[in-house]
């Protein structure tokens, strides 16, 4: 994006060029690329920031390129590990570890013919490994007959709560002014501005950009009734011995679909555990508020289990678990877009559970949605109108 030049001087008749309501993952790349092209940010979060309650935390998330979402994905993600490199270089925080990603599962299954597909139509660095190499060259995972691994060899492992903190630090550097425990009441485009109702108090912006992650439908009501809030539990897991081979020099990030599981994780980044996510098993909550932190024993048992039977080498009792919230669409692609007939309202949400690792790059194309009204990247899979043809 070029930088734009600031508006001119003069009485200002808005508090600031965009604001940005929500500054979680998407929130806070979203200011950090505004503020970087010249524009003036206003941004509120209704928590703290790097808070615990929505979707971007719990220490790592997975990057990886080799996509089982789809190829069309690679160059995004090709764009967002750029990004990554810069936001690390410009706070001088370990927000990217490469380790790589593997993949593992049957290569007639529909996510594993994607990485193939990513890596071979995108000339993505990798290996694939049969059951065998997998079973030498990575002990710790329990392949099944006839499974193979794809490593990702760019693909690694992400920091969430210190990425939206440096986000947000570079900018404020850049001169956004992002205010915490701020919830905002009421987005109401006029004409040539957007009104917005924070704290009891009154702003105005050229542009609003919400990314209120499942609470989006609540400002956007184009998305009320599209946005379903799913909570995800990470599980952290014990090595029952050699701890080493659970490092993040031997052990790559992975996800893997066996018998109908899905489960990802990455090596022990806290010295002690690996951390697994398990998808698809937590059912929906009636809305963005109703958080619970309180998982049943029961349901993390069947966890335990899947994690012996794939993972032999770890204890099958987590050591601890911590919930989180994301909103899902119902094809489990984003919206990124501007809202039908409010030109100055752009909302991206519905990140369904893969949103994190493009968060640069879908910071960006906000930026560029407000600032410009366009971008040159693909986003006709993400627009709006599209959820009413694919509504449950
Ligand atoms: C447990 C878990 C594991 C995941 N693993 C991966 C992974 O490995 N790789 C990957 O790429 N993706 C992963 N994802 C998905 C990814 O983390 C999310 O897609 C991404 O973090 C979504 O970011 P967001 O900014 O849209 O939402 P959030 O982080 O929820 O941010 C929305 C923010 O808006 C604020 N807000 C809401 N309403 C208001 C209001 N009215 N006023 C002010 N502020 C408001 C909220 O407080 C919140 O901070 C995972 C998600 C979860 C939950």
């Amino acid at each position: 994006m070029t930088p734009r030049p600031r508006p001119p001087k003069g009485p200002r008749t808005v508090d600031a060029d965009v604001a940005v309501i929500g500054l979680g993952a998407m929130g806070s790349m979203t200011a950090w690329h505004l503020a970087r092209a010249g524009a003036s940010v206003l941004g509120f979060e209704q928590f703290g920031l790097a808070h615990d309650r929505g979707a971007s935390a719990g220490e790592s998330r997975l990057f990886r390129m080799a996509y089982h979402e789809g190829a069309a994905y690679v160059p995004l993600l090709r764009h967002a590990r750029e990004l990554w490199g810069e936001l690390g270089a410009a706070s001088g925080l370990p927000l990217f570890h490469p380790t790589g990603c593997l993949s593992l599962g049957l290569p007639e299954l529909p996510p594993m013919r994607n990485v193939r597909r990513s890596v071979e139509e995108h000339g993505l660095d990798h290996e694939i490994l049969d059951q065998d190499h997998l079973a030498a060259r990575y002990p710790q995972h329990l392949a099944r007959p006839g499974e193979i691994g794809v490593l990702d060899v760019r693909g690694g492992v992400l920091r969430p709560e210190l990425a939206v903190l440096a986000a947000c630090a570079q900018a404020r550097l850049a001169g956004a002014r992002l205010l915490d425990h701020t919830r905002v009441e009421s987005v109401r485009p006029e004409d040539d501005r957007v009104r917005i109702t924070a704290g009891g108090t009154e702003y105005t912006a050229g542009a609003v950009v919400v990314t209120a992650g499942p609470w989006s439908g609540r400002l956007v009501p184009a998305l009320a009734g599209h946005l379903t809030v799913r909570p995800l539990v990470l599980t952290w897991f014990a090595p029952r011995a050699d701890a080493a081979a659970y490092a993040p020099e031997r052990f790559p990030a992975f996800i893997r679909d066996t018998d109908g599981v899905h489960l990802f994780g990455v090596p022990m980044m806290d010295g002690m555990s690996v951390k697994t996510g398990f998808a698809d098993v937590w059912g929906d909550l009636p809305g963005p508020d109703a958080f619970t932190r309180d998982i049943d024993e029961a349901r993390l048992r069947p966890l335990g289990e899947a994690v012996g039977r794939y993972l032999p080498g770890l204890h099958p009792y987590p050591v601890r678990h911590a919930v989180y919230h994301e909103g899902y669409t119902a094809d489990r692609t984003a919206v990124i877009d501007r809202v039908p007939g409010q030109d100055r309202v752009v909302v991206l949400a519905g990140f369904s559970g893969h949103g994190f690792k493009m968060a640069p790059a879908f910071g960006r194309i906000a930026a560029e949605l407000a600032l410009e009204r366009g971008t040159s990247f693909d986003i006709a899979p993400m627009r709006i109108s599209r959820l009413a043809e694919t509504a449950p």
